[in-house]
């Protein structure tokens, strides 16, 4: 049996060693030692991205034993955390001194180093991704040298999204903010009225996101805004409806269904779509911007400039329909702000982010390839975490600070330590000048 799969179970990998450190030092000897038997080396997170970035390398590095909470500045709100913590431990530890996350994903199962590698987002037209929030973070080398990049270290922006080609993260420095409440309100609409209104929403709501079933013209909007209000914790059966609707049960039942019978699809996302409703909460940031995901699927998500977010949104939506693709789980539309990280997929662009999914099971390829063709039209720039066809000759074009990534790159991995098939492809080799 494979030593590790990912979280959709596409993915396994079998290295000779797999260790789990538990401090910078441990990492270090880690990597050291790698260097010394001539093996590649992957760090790893919680398995959640869709491409095989941690996959073909002699030795993997895990961070889970490296999640403790290191420091609390409470008067600059900052918190200084083991790089391998879960975003829902971190988010637990947060609540315990009353600060928070400005934003986060959809889930809080990964890692914070694995989840800012890939430049993990939230929804919100004023806010970056995670890796915005990170203020330093120490890093070990290919050579297992160990680095501290904070403020004024223009390294950070390259450390801040690094795929983990530039060294393993084993500390990170957070900025945050008071804890706070947020009242979560889902409710179905007409789609073409949310498309019409989608920049003033997404203007007017702190955080705003769409999901637009194919095949009907419905869609499930959610805005988090917040409310000076205690959180009401929900019960056991008051947030059942929407949440589990959309991300659950009913899709479980649709997805056995569509597997079975790709025909009934359009009907099945009719339904689905009109039965979901209205929910609104009012509880802690972390606890509505996190939802359960138990169905597995896999994704690919595109970051386009905003002003291209509703066409292509329409445009999926046609090629679906007139190819009669089995797609029978929502397009989800979410937004960043802008920000001067060099891998980012922001990076000096006020962001929407499209994401596509199928699960697990159904096929995706003729889907997945053909919003690639008409994303690719609106300069979309991939999630590094999901799947997608494109290549570094492709992506280069895409990033200004593209080759000074490639330098930091070539100064803290000369070796090649951290390369594998997957990172040749999208970053190109390890250019040691
Ligand atoms: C159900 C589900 C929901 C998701 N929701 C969202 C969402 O809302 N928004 C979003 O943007 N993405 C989302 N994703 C994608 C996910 O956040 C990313 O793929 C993320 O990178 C996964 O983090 P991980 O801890 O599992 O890391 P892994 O997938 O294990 O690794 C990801 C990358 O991080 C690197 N890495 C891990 N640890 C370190 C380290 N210590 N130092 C350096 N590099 C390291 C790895 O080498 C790899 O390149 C979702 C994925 C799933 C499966």
């Amino acid at each position: 049996m494979a030593a590790w799969r990912n979280w959709s179970r596409e993915l396994t990998a079998s290295p000779a060693r797999y260790v789990r450190p538990s401090g910078t030092e441990g990492v270090a000897a880690a990597v050291r030692r790698a260097g010394r038997d001539g093996h590649r080396v992957r760090p790893v997170g919680s398995g959640h991205s869709f491409t095989p970035l941690v996959t073909d390398a002699e030795v993997m590095v895990d961070l889970a034993a490296c999640d403790q909470l290191l420091d609390v500045d409470l008067t600059h709100r900052r918190m200084r955390v083991g790089a391998g913590i879960r975003l829902a431990e971190l988010s637990r530890l947060l609540a315990g001194h009353e600060l928070a996350m400005a934003n986060l994903g959809d889930i809080d199962r990964q890692t914070l180093a694995g989840a800012t590698a890939t430049g993990t987002h939230g929804t919100g037209a004023a806010f970056g991704n995670l890796s915005t929030q990170i203020r330093s973070l120490r890093l070990v080398d290919g050579r297992g040298e160990v680095h501290d990049l904070g403020p004024g270290d223009e390294r950070l922006d390259a450390a801040r999204v690094n795929l983990g080609a530039l060294g393993i993260v084993t500390e990170v420095e957070l900025d945050l903010v008071d804890a706070f409440t947020l009242r979560g309100h889902d409710r179905t609409e007409p789609l073409a009225r949310v498309m019409d209104e989608f920049p003033r929403r997404v203007a007017e709501h702190r955080h705003f996101e769409l999901y637009a079933f194919p095949y009907s013209d419905r869609a499930l909007t959610r805005t988090n805004d917040v409310v000076d209000a205690p959180p009401r914790p929900p019960g056991p059966v008051s947030s059942w409806v929407t949440e589990r609707l959309l991300t659950t049960y009913a899709l479980e039942a649709i997805s056995r269904v569509g597997r079975r019978a790709p025909g009934a699809i359009p009907r099945l996302n009719r339904v689905v779509a009109a039965a979901a409703g209205e929910h609104v909460r009012v509880d802690a940031s972390h606890r509505v911007f996190a939802s359960a995901r138990d169905v597995r699927f896999t994704e690919m998500e595109l970051c386009v400039p905003r002003d291209a977010a509703m066409p292509l949104l329409g445009e999926i939506l046609a090629l679906i329909e007139r190819e009669r693709l089995a797609v029978n789980f929502p397009i989800e539309v979410r937004t960043a702000a802008a920000d001067e990280i060099w891998l980012s997929p922001a990076h000096r662009r006020e962001a929407a982010y499209l994401a596509v999914h199928n699960f697990v099971g159904l096929p995706y390829q003729e889907y997945f390839a053909g919003v690639w063709e008409l994303a690719r039209r609106h300069h979309a720039r991939p999630h590094w975490g999901k799947r997608h066809p494109a290549t570094a000759a492709e992506l280069r074009e895409l990033y200004p600070r593209w080759e000074d990534f490639a330098r930091a790159r070539a100064e803290l991995d000369p070796d090649g330590r951290f390369r594998n098939d997957h990172l040749d492809r999208v970053l190109g080799p390890v250019d040691a000048r």
